[in-house]
């Protein structure tokens, strides 16, 4: 378990007003029910998951059920989760909404924003089969006693910041702090909560995650889970955020200024050059492979935009070494390799380094990897 700070915060009561958060105590009698979906490992030697609902009816909720069981399967198969997947447990929270859907603004810029939440008539099938081969079927285990099942009393009813200030697009999805001051206190619903992920019933495909809260959160659409080659990727794209990883890609729509980026960790899966033009430290210089079995880390610089910098053939690019690019910058700041999901969440799985990092924070937290064959 990651040692975590509870955010000491109030659930509302069951009247439909709006909460006085300071005063009101959350009372855990007004828990939703939990189901363990994933896991049996003691709490303080496992990564526990909480996955949360938003802007799902009670009738939608095997939508929710589903898509959050689908994601979670694919999650287990991305390295290094798969070897860890028997030091991992993943409980959900069963919470109905009032209405369905999300408060997201009409429009973003020239972008239509779709309050519509997706229909899942398509799933049908595939949801079936899930519950087939899903422990405790399509709703899991019970994992507290007992809880309310649902009901209009809890209400998660998040306010997404779909479109932020200046931005154009509707990506840019998180709830305010009215939303994630209900979210906690609900998250400790669970047995254990090192990690939160709320699954919004939203039909932009959307995610974001935040290492610099606790517990740390990420969040996700159930548009973004809904296609089988990405819902695994999405997921851990925005779980590497909450263990600290940070956005490998050099452009960014997200954020208006600097200001409202994510602080840089010169420790983890970037390096920045300093305002002197120094080199800093490479976190994983051990780690540097070329395409000829060395094991300098070399440098690829990146042709767009950055000065003197003549493209290099992908033939020649090492396995892992200093690619220019990343936090939001064409240049100046350097990745691990080419390719990562912390690069495109659509394409790619973990990079060596990422992998390296996240089962450094794994093996720290006593998390066993899975005797072989059993994942
Ligand atoms: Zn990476």
């Amino acid at each position: 378990m990651i040692p975590a700070l509870a955010l000491l915060a109030t659930l509302a009561t069951c009247v439909n007003q709006p909460a006085d958060w300071p005063h009101e105590d959350f009372d855990r009698i007004e828990c939703p029910q939990v189901y363990r979906i994933h896991g049996n490992a003691p709490v303080h030697q496992a990564l526990n998951i909480v996955l949360l609902s938003a802007g799902f009816t009670e009738a939608e909720l095997d939508d929710y059920r589903c898509g959050a069981g689908m994601m979670v399967e694919a999650l287990l198969e991305v390295a290094p989760f798969d070897r860890y997947a028997c030091s991992i447990n993943v409980y959900r929270i069963d919470l109905a909404a009032p209405r369905s859907g999300l408060n997201f603004p009409d429009s973003c810029g020239n972008q239509v924003c779709s309050h519509t939440p997706p229909v899942w008539p398509h799933k049908e099938q595939e949801c079936r089969d899930y519950a087939a081969r899903a422990p405790g079927g399509l709703q899991g285990t019970a994992a507290i006693p007992q809880g309310r099942h649902t009901g209009n009393c809890i209400n998660l009813d998040l306010e997404p910041r779909a479109c932020p200030l200046e931005a154009h697009a509707c990506q840019v999805f998180w709830p305010t702090g009215t939303g994630l001051r209900r979210l906690w206190p609900v998250s400790t619903c669970a047995p254990a909560a090192d990690i939160v992920i709320v699954v919004a019933n939203s039909g932009v495909w959307s995610g974001g995650g935040s290492e610099d809260m606790h517990t740390p959160l990420a969040m996700t659409t159930l548009v973004g889970i809904d296609a089988d080659r990405t819902r695994g990727r999405l997921l851990v794209h925005e779980i590497g955020h909450t263990l600290g990883l940070m956005d490998e890609y050099a452009q960014t729509t997200a954020y208006n200024s600097p200001s409202e980026e994510p602080a840089f960790h010169e420790d983890r899966n970037l390096i920045r050059v300093a305002e002197n033009g120094q080199m800093p430290e490479i976190p994983w210089a051990r780690d540097c492979k070329d395409n000829q079995g060395g094991t300098a880390c070399r440098t690829i610089c990146n042709p767009d935009g950055c000065d003197d910098c003549t493209p290099s053939e992908g033939d020649a690019w090492p396995l892992v070494g200093l690619f220019e690019g990343g936090f939001y910058q064409e240049c100046g700041v350097y990745r691990a390799s080419q390719y990562c999901v912390m690069e495109d969440a659509n394409e790619h799985d973990f990079c060596p380094v990422c992998q390296n990092y996240i089962a450094g924070i794994f093996d720290h937290m006593g998390m066993k990897t899975c005797p072989a064959g059993t994942e």
